[in-house]
Formats: C-alpha cells, structure tokens, sequence
C-alpha cells in the first residue's frame, strides 16, 4: 500500500466544480470488469484455427471423440505443473471455468465425504469457511449459495493474519476451510510469503476434513520483471502430514479466452480420484480439442511465459496510469491509500472510513461505473465503508486515464464535504 501523510484539507469549492465538470463532459466508462482487454484477447487469435486437420493428441488419442482420460490431455497438463506447482500426476485439466471447477468441489463435499471426513458437510449443523477480506466476490457468492458461513479475515502485506486464522481453525470443528488467491491477490494484489503459506500448509486444524481453496488464478498474471514465486502449497502440506488439505485452482481464462479457456484443479492423489469419481457422474469428459489446441499454441511452460509478457507489454501501461493519476492526486492525502500491484487484475483503493460508497455513487452519477463498495467482503458489507476495487485492465489505456482522473474528482469531493461538514 502506498502511504500517506497529512495535507492541507481539500477546497469544497474547486472539489465540486470541478466534479460538476466531470458530469458535464457525460462520460461513459466502466471500472468494474476484471476482464482482459480486447488487445489481450486477439493475442490468443491464431488458436482460434487450431488443432486443424491434426486432431490427434500426442498419445494418438483422437480428441474428437469421447476417448482419453478424464483427468485431461497431458501434453496440456504439462505446460500448466510447474506455474500451478503441481505435478502432472495430480493435475486434472477440465473445462473453461476454474470458478466451476471450484463450485463442483464443494458441492461434492457437501453430498460425498471428503478424504479424511467423518461425513458430508451437508449433515453438519454448521460449515463455515474463513474470507481473507478484502476478497472475491465469487467465493463469497458461491459460499453464500451453499449455505456455508463466511468469517473474514484481515489481510495483511503477507497473506491472511495468521494469529486470527490459527485461533479460528484450531478449536472450531465447523470452520472447514479457507478461500486464498495466493499470488496477486483479488483485489489487492498480494502475493503470500513462504511462511504463510507453510504456516497454512501444517497449522493444526480441529477439523480433520480442512480444506485450502487455493484459487491461484493469477499464477502467471506478472506485471514486472521479478515475478513473484510463492512456496509450494501441495509440497508443505504434503510434508506436514496434511496432503489431502489444499485444493490448487487454475485458468488460462486471463491467459487466451475469457470464454474458452481450460480450467485446472491440482490436489493429493486421494482428492484427484475422490473428484474424479464424483465427476464422473457428471460428465464423460472435457473439451479434448480445446485441449489439444491450448497446448499446440502455448507449447510449453517457456511459451506460456513468453505469451504472458506479450500480456504485460498491454496491461502494464494502465497499472502504471493508475498509480501515477492516483499519485498526482493524493499522496499526501490523510486516509487514502493504493496497493500497487506486481501482477494481477486488480488495484485497492482503501479511502477514509465512510466514503467507499458515497464516491462510488458520485462516480455513477457521472457516468463511471465502480464495483459497487462492499463487493470485497462477504455478504457485501465492508464494515469500513473504505474499500474500492479498480479494474483497469478492460478499458483502452486512454480510458483507463480518463476514468481514474474521474475517480480522483469524486474523490476529492467526497474527502472536501467530509471536511466541510465537520465530520
Ligand atoms: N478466481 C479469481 C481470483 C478471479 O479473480 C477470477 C476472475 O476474475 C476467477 C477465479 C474466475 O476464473 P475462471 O474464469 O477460471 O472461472
């Protein structure tokens, strides 16, 4: 997080003119979609015509057909072991959506014992999962869904504040997991450090079925040339004696397509085939041909690296406007604070207690769309009222400006009202 020191108070008069020029210029933009942006996209354009006429895996398997393992084309699953960390063994390749892939395995928890379980969560008089705050609103929704409980955590610089979760999980048998996007974290870009990781990893857990939803989605999602590496999850659990606790998840959805990509799920052995078979009810199969085509474009771990560059060389540019719009604007302001980023989707602006909402509102009423206050935590109530999601990666680098500028004037006016009110 960028700090800040104290400033001279803002001037309501040139706040509110100026944003009553931001209203007038009748602006249409929209900061809300953590989406790659259409340059990002036709990056992907020639897997579009791929696998062609060759539709046979490296094995011989005609992908067309039902054919081939469930667990998903190895040649594909090669490429992703070593970004997601996990070995080619416990890696399944499934279909576009890790955040399905995510809804699938807890629903299988709840109807069929997990490894290690005494039973189906869905017998259980409470489930509760923990919620690094701020976080993602899908986990959340998708927790919500299930009726499963969410209690947030505080994030700090390295990950979850362990001391909360280490008291939460040790003596509550109910609270049977935990939501991480451990590298470039949604929304604030946090990457874990190796002893939160390790301290997740073998933490002592009154629940024998704890689970680590490990939703590293930004795996490969740099934006510098020191790209992070975070401690392998699957490795400390396993060697902590809790091998079945992390389920690793993964897309290549920020990768090629948004809407045909390849989700990955990584896990022990025992939770592979435990995921397998239940899946097994659901379909035969995944997208082989997607398979095939994804490994034909991206070749190797090297080819999706130098792919994800090709990425930086579009995202970086609106990453760097946004640090220095908001820089320009209020680096000396008291109670306003950015992270910044070295990879991801996402930047946090953390404002004044209070005023998350109100520059959002004035930011709609201007014709700027912000993901709403409050998405960043569970249920939708940030107790602050001081978290704002910013996602520039959707929007051309010219809008990326002209829509921060404008989150800077509802700013500045919602910091001068406070001001002007006494508050
Ligand atoms: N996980 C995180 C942390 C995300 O930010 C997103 C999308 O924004 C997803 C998962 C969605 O992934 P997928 O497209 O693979 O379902």
């Amino acid at each position: 997080m960028s700090s800040a020191a104290p400033r001279a108070g803002v001037d309501l008069e040139s706040a509110r003119s100026d944003y009553d020029a931001l209203v007038a210029r009748g602006m249409t933009l929209n900061l809300t979609r953590g989406k790659p942006s259409d340059a990002q996209i036709d990056l992907a354009a020639p897997m579009l015509d791929m696998p062609g006429a060759d539709f046979y895996a490296a094995d011989g398997t005609d992908t067309r057909n039902y054919y081939g393992s469930p667990q998903g084309l190895p040649e594909l699953r090669a490429i992703f072991s070593e970004p997601l960390q996990v070995p080619v063994p416990q890696l399944i390749a499934a279909g576009n959506s890790s955040l399905e892939l995510m809804h699938d395995t807890l629903v299988h928890a709840m109807l069929s014992p997990l490894p290690g379980a005494r039973g189906r969560w869905v017998d259980e008089p409470r489930v509760a999962f923990l919620a690094p705050v701020p976080g993602y609103d899908r986990h959340f929704t998708l927790s919500e869904r299930l009726g499963i409980e969410l209690i947030p955590v505080p994030m700090t610089p390295d990950g979850p504040d362990l001391d909360v979760v280490r008291g939460l999980v040790a003596e509550d048998p109910s609270v049977k997991g935990i939501w991480c996007v451990p590298q470039y974290s949604n929304p604030d870009g946090t990457v874990y450090s190796d002893e939160t990781v390790r301290a997740l990893a073998s933490m002592p857990t009154a629940a024998a079925d704890f689970r680590i939803m490990w939703d590293n989605a930004y795996a490969v999602h740099h934006l510098t040339d020191t790209p992070a590496r975070i401690a392998d999850v699957l490795a400390l659990a396993a060697e902590a004696g809790h091998a079945d606790r992390p389920f690793v998840f993964g897309s290549s959805s920020k990768i090629t397509f948004g809407g045909g990509g390849v989700a990955f799920l990584g896990a022990s052995r025992a939770n592979v085939d435990w995921w397998l078979r239940l899946t097994s009810a659901r379909t035969i199969g995944p997208d082989k041909i997607n398979h095939l085509r994804h490994a034909r474009f991206l070749r190797s771990a090297d080819g999706l690296a130098e792919h994800m560059r090709r990425h930086r060389e579009v995202a970086a540019p609106k990453f760097a406007a946004v640090q220095r719009v908001l820089t320009e604007n209020f680096a000396a302001t008291p109670g306003v604070s950015w992270s910044d980023p070295a990879g991801g989707y996402f930047v946090t602006l953390t404002v004044p207690d209070g005023l998350a909402s109100e520059v959002v509102r004035l930011a709609k009423a201007a014709g700027l769309a912000l993901t709403p206050a409050g998405a960043t935590h569970p249920y939708g109530k940030d107790p602050q009222d001081a978290t704002i999601r910013l996602a520039p990666t959707f929007p051309v680098l010219e809008e990326v400006e002209a829509a921060i500028a404008g989150v800077a004037v509802c700013l500045r006016l919602a910091l001068a009202s406070t001001e002007a009110a006494g508050r």
